[in-house]
């Protein structure tokens, strides 16, 4: 049977939120997956504004460090209101930027993680032509299965906010331990006030922890849609 496996995901890029959160799993030798904007200064969400988000050399250090990088829209844009064509046009700008920034990258091998966990199925389409996989919101509340992720390659998951992020995340770890599914996919944001839906930085230790203590694997989502270890 595969291990039950948490894969956590910060989304939005912040940067103090990220630089605290990855020493957090390095100190646990755990690897995170950061899901981030090419353009975020032209972010218009009122979350982003005069945030301080993290620049390329940070990203591409994490990402020697083993951690997840990840595209997460150009600018945060809806793509549920926009044409499709901009929608195609915004997502492959960003996979530019991501290729020319970011060693290794390559679209086809990277899984997108939908602004706001939306977006017209007609895209999806498209992305699943383009990209390994989309992460994107299905109705489930994140406890999915592993092997029909792999199949679908469309990946469910939740997000908490703005407040008690942690006590509504405990909880669904709490519900994960007797769920049927054997993934659990969490999107978090920022920690200590950062972006919307923050927590405290000891409050993410306490759910990572919690997993840990449970038995579960914590794992980037590409390891599971896209660099299975070989043991598996
Ligand atoms: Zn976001």
């Amino acid at each position: 049977m595969t291990q039950k496996t948490v894969s956590f995901c910060f989304d939005d890029g912040f940067l103090s939120s990220t630089e605290k959160t990855a020493r957090l799993f390095e100190t646990r030798g755990l690897r995170a997956s950061f899901c981030i904007m090419a353009a975020p200064d032209q972010s218009a969400d009122t979350a982003h504004i005069g945030a301080r988000f993290a620049e390329w050399p940070l990203w591409r250090d994490l990402h020697r460090r083993g951690h997840d990088i990840a595209p997460h829209g150009w600018a945060h844009e809806r793509l549920d209101t926009l044409t499709h064509d901009a929608a195609c046009a915004s997502i492959e700008r960003m996979f530019a930027r991501f290729a020319a920034e970011l060693p290794g990258f390559a679209a086809e091998r990277a899984i997108f993680h939908t602004p706001y966990l939306s977006m017209p199925p007609p895209l999806v389409d498209w992305l699943l032509a383009r990209s390994a996989a989309v992460r994107i919101a299905q109705g489930s509340a994140g406890i999915t299965s592993q092997a029909i992720a792999q199949g679908s390659r469309q990946i469910d998951c939740i997000t908490f906010g703005p407040d008690k992020v942690a006590a509504q995340a405990d909880a669904r770890i709490e519900d994960f331990r007797d769920a049927d599914g054997d993934w659990l996919v969490l999107v978090l944001h920022g920690v200590d006030g950062e972006g919307w839906g923050s927590l405290a930085l000891p409050e993410l230790a306490g759910l990572v922890d919690r997993c840990c203590d449970l038995g579960f694997g914590i794992r980037p989502l590409i390891d599971i849609l896209v660099e299975p270890s070989p043991s598996e």
